[in-house]
């Protein structure tokens, strides 16, 4: 970072930002790639460039899009969601996902879009999962959004290129400040024609940054020596998730523990006291109370 050479990227003139997003393009084999400031960013990029104002997206009830970003896609695109539940695996049930597309008559918003997300919740989609999903879009005129802030989790679990993934979707979004280590930073990754687009609703938004290439040059070590590493962290995620279930008083659902989250629930007497015991340990827990069970869920990530 210290070293990166620098320009002037809202004119396309940093070379570190552009050798960033040519490494990504190349990787997930798309033909463009724009360098964002967070994950939400780079999706609410990716609904933008797909759907205009009065379009739908079927997404997950849970998805990160559509719970966890603040309603973007509605607020600022006027993209209305029509959500689902996922199954326990992840995925969105194609046959739900077919009844839920609109007929083409003005009193429904025009489905648009379906929107992924892989890994959810650390579970990795099936690869013959993403081809029928893929297909199930293409054949309804529907692009794919894939959030992939997690796709290299995929990808190092199933042992495959990440362009192997990335082939059953339009546009995908990648974080690289999760798992892969950056401080700061996504790419949404796609046809040249809609990162055209995404390009123009970045800097409207106010993400076009000047001299980038410093956190881009973070991107690059990410991408290109962080991928592998990832394994280590799924291997630490399951020696952890194995210990805990040892415990008596911690339920813990082995099955979804395939990368780097780990989801456990306590009875709710002991949230309290395990939060402040583990920050006195340096060791961070994120902590959501269930609203329906008197159990409280944690989850980890590395
Ligand atoms: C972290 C994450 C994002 C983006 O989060 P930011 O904090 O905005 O970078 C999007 N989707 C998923 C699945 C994520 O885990």
């Amino acid at each position: 970072m210290a070293v990166a050479e620098v320009g002037d990227d809202v004119y396309g003139e940093d070379p570190t930002v552009n050798r960033l997003q040519a490494i990504a393009a190349e990787m997930l084999q798309k033909e463009a790639a724009l360098f964002v400031s967070s994950g939400t960013q780079g999706n609410l990029l990716g609904l933008l460039s797909h759907c205009e104002r009065g379009d739908e997206y079927i997404v997950g009830q849970q998805a990160h899009t559509y719970r966890y970003e603040g309603g973007g896609a509605a607020v600022l695109g006027s993209i209305q969601p029509q959500p689902l539940d996922f199954l326990p695996d992840g995925t969105l049930d194609l046959g739900r996902v077919q009844s839920l597309i609109k007929p083409d008559d003005f009193h429904f918003a025009k489905t648009r879009l379906l929107c992924l997300e892989n890994t959810q919740a650390g579970k990795v989609l099936p690869m013959d999962y993403l081809a029928q999903a893929f297909a199930l879009a293409g054949s309804n005129y529907l692009g794919l959004h894939l959030d992939g802030a997690r796709i290299f989790n995929a990808a190092v679990k199933l042992r495959v290129p990440v362009h192997e993934i990335a082939r059953h979707a339009d546009t995908v979004s990648v974080c690289l400040s999760k798992g892969l280590g950056a401080p700061v930073g996504s790419l949404l990754c796609g046809p040249a024609h809609l990162i055209q687009k995404a390009l123009r609703w970045r800097k409207m938004l106010g993400g076009g940054m000047r001299q980038a290439g410093i956190l881009a040059a973070a991107g690059i070590v990410a991408l290109t020596s962080h991928v592998e590493r990832l394994a280590e962290d799924h291997d630490h995620a399951g020696f952890l998730a194995q210990k805990l279930s040892e415990i008596a008083e911690i339920r813990i659902d082995l099955d979804a523990v395939q990368t780097n989250m780990v989801f456990m629930e306590t009875p709710a007497q002991s949230s309290t006291l395990l939060s402040s015991f583990l920050k006195d340990h340096d060791f961070f827990i994120t902590r959501h109370d269930h609203p329906v069970s008197s159990r409280i869920p944690y989850f980890g990530s590395f």
